[in-house]
């Protein structure tokens, strides 16, 4: 068998624990200075839009650096299973999510824009009736598994708001579907699954990143609920100017 060489392609995360901790410093730190760069420049709601989108796009390139490892280890003859995520499978999106309020914002502004009217208030009224559900539920069972599906999903099944949806969702790869389905029927959870690893150091980094730069300039970074803080980002009239003031426009919807 080949030895298996490791990508010099330098988004990927890389393989050693020495290594990955140099890597997950670099990333945390380059990106937390783009972060405060942009919260310096822009004063109005689209700082939190653009911030999304630049963090969204840079775990695409990671996660595209880290799928391409996966291909050249396994020409180097490793065994390695594919990656089971695909379109309609979404046993995790039954899940509770957590994410940060630019990801929110620009989930929001993404639905004001593509979305009528009629099937943004309807859309509303499913969150809030997720949200008014989820609440109603034992903590423990809030985030177990079959509870109640992400109000996103499609009638297919997929994603909704692929395109803008948060890290937690882009990172959450695993090798093996069944185990995602075990888990799902399971209340308690206790069924392990296997991870793609990579991708979730790239969101910790990611957000860590963001947390450390809004805190520096005293902006609420805390993680809150998916739902609930779309649904403030909806309907609190300049939630995006609000946060970029400092105010914890997202309080409601704490993890
Ligand atoms: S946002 Fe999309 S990927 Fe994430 S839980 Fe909802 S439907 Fe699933």
């Amino acid at each position: 068998m080949a030895k298996a060489e490791w990508p010099s392609d330098p988004n990927c995360p890389p393989e050693n624990a020495v290594k990955s901790k140099k890597w997950f410093d670099r990333l945390t730190s380059d990106t937390e200075a783009d972060i405060t760069m942009c919260l310096q420049e822009s004063g109005g709601g689209q700082a939190a839009i653009r911030i999304a989108k630049s963090i969204q796009a840079r775990t695409e390139q990671i996660n595209r650096s880290s799928f391409n490892k996966l291909t050249e280890l396994r020409q180097a003859g490793k065994e390695l299973p594919p990656v089971a995520c695909k379109r309609g499978c979404n046993y995790c999106c039954h899940l509770e999510v957590g994410c940060l309020a630019p990801e929110a914002i620009r989930i929001a502004d993404h639905l004001r824009k593509t979305r009528s009217p009629k099937e943004l208030s309807s859309l509303i009224t499913k969150m809030r009736r997720h949200s008014k559900f989820r609440a109603s539920l034992p903590l423990r069972q809030r985030s177990s598994g079959n509870v109640a599906p992400c109000p996103f999903l499609g009638q297919e099944g997929e994603c909704g708001i692929y395109e803008v949806r948060p890290l937690n969702c882009r990172t959450y790869l695993t090798f093996d579907a069944k185990e995602c389905e075990r888990a799902s029927q399971n209340p308690d959870r206790k069924f392990c699954v296997t991870f793609f690893l990579e991708p979730l150091d790239t969101r910790d980094a990611l957000h860590t990143a963001l947390e450390n730069a809004c805190k520096n300039l005293d902006l609420p970074s805390h993680q809150i609920e998916l739902i609930r803080g779309v649904t403030i980002a909806l309907q609190v009239p300049g939630a995006s100017t609000l946060w970029r003031r400092g105010v914890d426009v997202f309080a409601e919807a704490n993890i």
